[in-house]
């Protein structure tokens, strides 16, 4: 079993429901054609957008240049879903996020993610 620990997000909640502060909080990127990203692990191709399930991070009034401040765009409701997802579904996360921001369990866990 593997579980997300996302490093864009300021805290986690561990295997006891336990919240856990990260102390080096992975910093938010911008894209080449003007979109906030969570991190520069997420600047990828529209057809690894499509795969990752993350296409809603890249619509039109979450450009750059269509929001007056950083905060109105990560308090958007597509934002605050991909930090849901991450935090309360990680089964769902996109599978770039699985691969970088993931830590194996002990043996025995099972084999699901969590
Ligand atoms: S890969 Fe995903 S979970 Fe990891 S820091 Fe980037 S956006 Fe967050």
């Amino acid at each position: 079993m593997k579980k997300l620990y996302p490093r864009c997000h300021p805290y986690w909640k561990n295997e006891d429901g336990d919240t856990i502060k990260n102390n080096s909080v992975k910093g938010l990127a911008v894209s080449a054609d003007d979109f906030l990203l969570p991190c520069c692990w997420l600047d990828m191709t529209d057809r690894d957008n499509e795969i990752n399930g993350i296409t809603y991070m890249r619509r039109e009034h979450l450009k750059i240049e269509n929001n007056d401040t950083i905060d109105d765009i990560v308090n958007s409701e597509e934002w605050k879903h991909f930090h849901r997802v991450l935090l309360e579904a990680p089964y769902d996360a996109p599978e770039r996020c699985k691969t970088k921001c993931s830590k194996a369990l002990p043996k025995g866990a099972g084999n699901e993610f969590r």
